[in-house]
């Protein structure tokens, strides 16, 4: 029996087949216009795919859109905007036709030490990072599932794992994504939609500049934390983010997976 099915499954793969094309597949990327969510939807259209960016800033989502060239199509949206995502992902939808992959890219973070940490500052963050990844997974698995087919990807963060200072919130909003997955990966599975994580180690963009504030102490720590001595690229997470997404993941579900130069060997 197991043999009969191997056999299928290598029949049905031909050695020429390339698993990790995404060609035929729209992708919706939130905070798609810059930093780590522009290379996800870079490296997606590299791979074939076409995507949908959103952000609340339409320059930036239109200059990107038109550097990514005919298959990238941007939609000015805020997450927060709870209320919105409905009609964002039914706009999408009946223009680009069915989404087979989100990726909740975008994200805020915010370097304060914990008792300085306001309740308004813990709440934007927490709302940003975990409460509209929670209600734009919904809309959208919903529709993964009765077509029996998708991908969910949360870009969470190595702060859900470690101890780092002065994230408090960030780190509550992330550890709470990592959670998420776990729960959505086993309630969707049946229904043919994979649901897992990339946890960015330090990667160089706008957010982590700010976060590392100019200041090169900081920067020399985070290098002795992390094993390959360098940040990580954008497209570092944007070629995991296309693994994920693609045929050649297609076992995967519930995993979190870090892309951070070594930082989880030992922190
Ligand atoms: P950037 O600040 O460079 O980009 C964030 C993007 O999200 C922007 O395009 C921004 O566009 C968009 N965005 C922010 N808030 C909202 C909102 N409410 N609604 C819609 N879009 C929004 O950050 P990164 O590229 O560095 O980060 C991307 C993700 O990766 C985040 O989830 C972050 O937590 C995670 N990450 C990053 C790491 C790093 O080292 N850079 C490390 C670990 C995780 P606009 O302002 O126009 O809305």
């Amino acid at each position: 029996m197991e043999q009969t099915q191997t056999a299928q499954t290598d029949a049905q793969s031909s050695p020429s087949k390339n698993v990790f094309s995404l060609e035929g597949k729209l992708a919706l990327i939130t905070g798609g216009g810059s930093g780590i969510g522009y290379d996800i939807a870079k490296c997606m259209i590299q791979a074939g795919g076409s995507v949908v960016i959103t952000g609340r800033r339409e320059q930036p989502l239109r200059e990107a859109t038109e550097s990514l060239g005919e298959r990238a199509h941007y939609v000015v949206n805020d997450v927060t905007e709870r209320d919105s995502l409905d009609s964002l992902v039914a706009g999408i939808e009946a223009t680009h036709g069915p989404i087979d992959i989100l990726v909740n890219n975008a994200g805020i973070n915010m370097k304060k030490p914990a008792l300085e940490v306001t309740d308004a500052d813990f709440d934007r963050i927490v709302y940003t990072n975990l409460n509209s990844v929670f209600s734009l997974t919904r809309v959208c698995a919903q529709r993964m599932m009765d077509r029996k087919s998708g991908s969910i990807i949360m870009i969470s963060s190595m702060a859900a794992y470690y101890g780092i200072d002065r994230v408090a919130a960030y780190a509550a909003s992330k550890s709470g994504v990592e959670g998420m997955v776990k729960v959505l990966a086993s309630e969707f599975s049946g229904n043919g939609v994979r649901v897992n994580a990339i946890a960015p180690g330090f990667i160089e963009t706008a957010m982590s500049k700010t976060a590392m504030g100019g200041d090169p102490d900081r920067f020399a720590r985070a290098m002795r934390r992390t094993p390959m001595g360098k940040f990580g690229k954008p497209d570092d997470i944007g070629w995991a983010a296309v693994f994920l997404a693609s045929e050649a993941a297609k076992y995967i579900t519930g995993a979190s997976l870090p892309v951070d130069g070594g930082n989880s060997i030992g922190f």
